[in-house]
């Protein structure tokens, strides 16, 4: 495709040259095939071994039908009775309903999005709490994303049955990646998420195009609430959406709304589910997403500089640029060890103690002052995760965290930094010596007394090895 754009900018093709490009650009385009998904709409119940065999049952369909990929709702394994039954029949990661899902991946050769399965966690709380977690599997049966829903379903509706999630579920902490599957990047959510659109474009940001809401919905909130959810996360994220649902009876005390849906990135419904366990279909066309997002190119219309950012201080390669600017400095690559968006953190060239380390906004900025709030907060949650590592690597309890904010301060380079030293007991006589040392230990320094690249280097190469990066 750029070769054919590259041509049709030259004015050296006729007129009629031009159509025929275009016209074999779309011919190539229509006749690459695009990737089939199918949605799942079950009623799941406190049988586990029944309603595996219904899941199976409808998955064994979708892949009759083409199907590359699966969408199974929230509660896939079963659905509880009462909050100890929830908790009691939960399962690790590595039991026997997960070696279920896992194989049928693998027999089938499809990929499977498990919307919501009762997770029972390697170490339980003080409260027996459980996770409610999506997990998608390869065709080979591998597990390459796991989602432990963040937004605890705790309300209290007139008129309705009232919900306390979190008294038997924990809480996840983390949102995304997107994991790159077969139908295009997934980002991962459950049900009541919807409902919150800046876990949406915290998704979006880290490269879905996919949104998926696999779900329980009840039938008055469903009645009233689900289908706009779904088509404006589509609409605002310029995404797919694929929402994944029970549907029906459970049990004596339990219903679910269904209405399991494909929305596409224009917020048209193109697959729905009826009144029944089924499954629907439809095609993503991932290059008409792309098309949608730069012929309105919204994520970079938005104004972070009037209602700030949905943050997700997610850890970036270092090595994406060769140097970063440190007020006059240039700083390597080489160097840095952790790096955020908006952050980096690099080993420094005269520590006053070993383990000295700085973490500053990527911006050249003088002040604290002339932060933004997202570049304020993401500085901040950065310190934390450097101070961690630093912590963990040095063996310290303690740490002198400090910002010299302008000359009389203290403060030599003219860009915002926040110094970082792991704290023994005696490294100095005075404990608040460490800021007499600040001050002065990178002042009337000649060339050969700062750390060479080789060393500076190994020690980020180690520090590295304390963050997952993407
Ligand atoms: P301040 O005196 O508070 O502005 O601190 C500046 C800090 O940056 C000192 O600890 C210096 O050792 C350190 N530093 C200056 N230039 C570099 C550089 N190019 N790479 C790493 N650290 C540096």
């Amino acid at each position: 495709m750029l070769i054919v754009s590259n041509l049709l900018c030259s004015r050296r093709i006729p007129e009629l040259t031009r159509r025929f490009i275009r016209c074999t650009a779309f011919m190539a385009d229509v006749s690459k095939p695009k990737p089939v998904v199918a949605v799942l709409q079950m009623t799941s119940t406190p049988d586990k071994d029944e309603t595996f065999a219904q899941l199976s049952a409808l998955v064994n369909r979708a892949k009759s039908r083409g199907a590359l990929m699966t969408f199974v709702p929230e509660c896939a394994d079963y659905v509880s009775e009462t909050r100890d039954q929830a908790v009691d029949l939960a399962e690790p990661l590595e039991g026997p309903t997960v070696s279920r899902y896992r194989e049928l991946a693998r027999t089938l050769k499809m990929w499977l999005s498990i919307g919501g399965y009762h997770e029972k966690p390697k170490n339980a709380d003080e409260l027996k709490r459980i996770y409610n977690t999506h997990l998608l599997i390869d065709d080979a049966g591998t597990i390459q994303g796991v989602y432990r829903k963040v937004h605890m379903f705790d309300v209290d509706i007139t008129g309705g049955v009232p919900s306390c999630e979190s008294s038997y579920t924990i809480p996840g902490s983390t949102i995304g990646p997107a994991v790159a599957t077969v139908c295009g990047k997934v980002g991962m959510a459950i049900c009541y998420d919807m409902r919150f659109p800046e876990i949406a474009i915290s998704l979006v940001q880290q490269g879905a195009e996919i949104l998926t809401y696999p779900s329980a919905f009840t039938v008055p909130t469903g009645m009233a609430h689900w289908e706009t959810l779904l088509r404006n996360r589509a609409i605002e994220n310029q995404c797919y959406v694929i929402a994944a649902a029970q549907i029906g009876r459970h049990h004596a005390k339990r219903s679910t709304y269904g209405n399991a849906m494909v929305v596409d990135p224009w917020g048209t419904v193109v697959a729905r589910c009826h009144d029944t366990a089924d499954i629907c279909l439809a095609e993503l066309d991932l290059p008409l997403l792309h098309k949608r997002r730069s012929e309105m190119p919204v994520f970079s219309h938005k104004r972070h500089d009037l209602y700030g950012h949905v943050l997700n201080n997610v850890v970036l390669p270092v090595d994406s640029r060769s140097e970063y600017q440190f007020g006059p400095h240039t700083v390597k690559s080489s160097s840095a060890f952790y790096r955020t968006g908006l952050s980096i953190a690099f080993v420094n060239r005269k520590p006053v103690l070993p383990g000295h380390v700085l973490v500053c906004p990527i911006r050249v900025v003088e002040h604290l002052s002339e932060l933004n709030a997202a570049e304020m907060a993401d500085l901040f949650l950065a310190v934390q995760s450097v101070a961690e590592a630093v912590k963990k690597h040095y063996d310290v309890s303690s740490l002198t965290i400090a910002v010299q904010d302008g000359p009389d301060a203290g403060q030599s380079v003219k860009h915002v930094h926040v110094h970082v030293l792991p704290r023994k007991p005696g490294d100095f006589p005075d404990n608040d010596d460490v800021y007499k040392h600040l001050e002065k230990h990178d002042k009337n320094v000649g060339a050969r007394e700062w750390r060479n690249d080789d060393d500076m280097a190994a020690e980020a190469a180690v520090m590295r090895k304390y963050f997952h990066v993407l």
